[in-house]
C-alpha cells in the first residue's frame, strides 16, 4: 500500500533528528513515511547513558530514549519502512526514493541519515572489524571483562566510551593524536582521574597485528617518531563520522567540503522541498538535543513549504 501513496514528506533516517521530525510532521497531520536502514535510534541508541538530554536528571539510556521517540512518532501516525535508500530522484515537484525492491513518492524530503564511523585506513582494518575492532562500546564492552582495550580518538564519544569500558576492562588505553583532548571538560576530568585509563598522547596507530583476531598494535609518537608495540585484546574506533549523503547525488543538494549537507537556519537545503536535520547537516555542534531541535524545525519548514505550494 504505502508505495502507491504520495506522501507529504519522506524522512530518510530514524535517529533523533528523523524521529523528532516525524513526531512533528505526523502531529501536523502531514502524511509521513520514515525510511530507515536498520532500526530506529541511530548512533544515540548505542549510547549507554545520555546525561545532558533535558528532562532526565538521572541520565537516560540512549536506546530507551530513542525507543520512546519512535513510539511517539508512530502514535501520531508516521508510517515506517525499513530498507537502505539507494537513490533519490526528482520529477517536477515530486521526489522518488528508491530502496531495493520498492520506491516511495513524496512532495518533500527530510534527510536525517547521520554519519557512519570513520575508519583508520590501515591495512587489515576490514579483516579485524568484529575481530578486535569495534565501533560500539555499549554493544561490545562486556566481552572485555578483565581484558585490555584501547579507544582511539579524543572527542566526546571516545572519552565517554573509554570511561564506560572501565566497568569491564582491566585497562583502557586512550590513543590520541594530539596532546589535548577535544572532549568536553566534564568528560575529560572523569577520564583523567580514572585509574584504569592511560592516555597515550601524540600517538597514532601505525599497524595492526594478529592472526584471525587483533592482539597488538604498533603505535607511533608523532612528535618523537618513536615506534612501540602495545598488546591489546581489542580497540574501539571513535574518530568521528563521515556523513551518509552519497545516495543524494541525483538531486544536486549542496554539500560542504566534507560531504555534510548545507542548510539555512530553517533546515532548508538549496533544493526546494529538500530539508536536512541532525548530524548529516553541516554545523558545529552535534548533540541528541540539537538533532531533535533540527528535526522539529525541518518539520515546521516542510509544513510552511507545503502551505506555500498549495496557495
Ligand atoms: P569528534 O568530536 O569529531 O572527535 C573525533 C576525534 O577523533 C578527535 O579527537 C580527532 O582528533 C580524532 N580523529 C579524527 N580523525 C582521526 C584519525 N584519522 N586518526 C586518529 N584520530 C582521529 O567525534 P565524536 O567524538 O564522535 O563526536 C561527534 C559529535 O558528537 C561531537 O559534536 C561531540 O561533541 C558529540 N558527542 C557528544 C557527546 C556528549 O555530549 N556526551 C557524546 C558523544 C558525542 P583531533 O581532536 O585531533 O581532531
Amino acid at each position: 500500500m504505502p508505495d502507491k501513496v504520495i506522501f507529504d514528506t519522506a524522512i530518510i533516517g530514524a535517529g533523533p533528528a528523523g524521529l523528532s521530525a516525524a513526531i512533528y510532521t505526523s502531529r501536523a497531520l502531514l502524511k509521513t513515511v520514515v525510511i530507515e536502514k536498520v532500526g530506529s535510534g541511530g548512533q544515540a541508541a548505542l549510547t549507554d547513558e545520555i546525561e545532558n538530554y533535558p528532562g532526565f536528571p538521572e541520565g537516560v539510556n540512549g536506546y530507551e530514549l530513542t525507543r520512546k521517540m519512535d513510539e511517539q512518532a508512530k502514535k501520531f501516525g508516521a508510517w515506517f519502512e525499513y530498507g537502505e535508500v539507494n537513490s533519490v530522484s526528482q520529477d517536477g515537484e515530486l521526489f522518488t526514493i528508491d530502496i531495493s525492491d520498492k520506491s516511495y513518492k513524496a512532495r518533500t524530503i527530510i534527510i536525517t541519515t547521520g554519519v557512519s564511523p570513520k575508519r583508520l585506513g590501515l591495512p587489515d582494518e576490514e579483516k579485524f572489524i568484529g575481530n578486535g575492532i569495534s565501533f560500539c562500546a555499549t554493544c561490545d564492552a562486556a566481552f572485555y571483562r578483565n581484558k585490555v582495550a584501547a579507544v582511539i580518538g579524543g572527542g566526546d564519544s571516545a572519552i565517554v566510551e573509554a570511561v564506560f569500558l572501565t566497568k569491564f576492562a582491566s585497562k583502557v588505553y586512550v590513543i590520541h593524536r594530539r596532546d589535548q583532548l577535544r572532549a568536553s571538560k566534564i568528560v575529560q576530568e572523569r577520564a583523567l582521574k580514572n585509574e584504569k585509563i592511560e592516555v597515550l598522547w601524540d600517538t597514532v596507530i601505525d599497524s595492526l597485528h594478529g592472526d584471525k583476531k587483533l592482539d597488538a598494535l604498533t603505535v607511533r609518537n608523532v612528535k618523537s617518531g618513536a615506534l612501540s608495540e602495545l598488546a591489546v585484546d581489542g580497540i574501539f574506533l571513535y574518530i568521528g563520522g563521515d556523513p551518509n549523503t552519497k545516495y543524494l547525488s541525483g538531486i544536486g543538494v549542496s554539500l560542504d567540503d566534507k560531504g555534510f549537507i548545507v542548510t539555512d537556519g530553517d533546515m532548508k537545503t538549496n533544493v526546494p522541498g529538500v530539508f536536512a536535520a541532525g548530524d548529516c547537516r553541516s554545523k558545529p555542534f552535534r548533540q541528541v538535543v540539537t538533532a531533535a531541535g533540527d528535526g522539529a524545525l525541518a518539520a515546521w519548514s516542510v509544513e510552511k513549504y507545503l502551505e506555500e505550494q498549495e496557495k
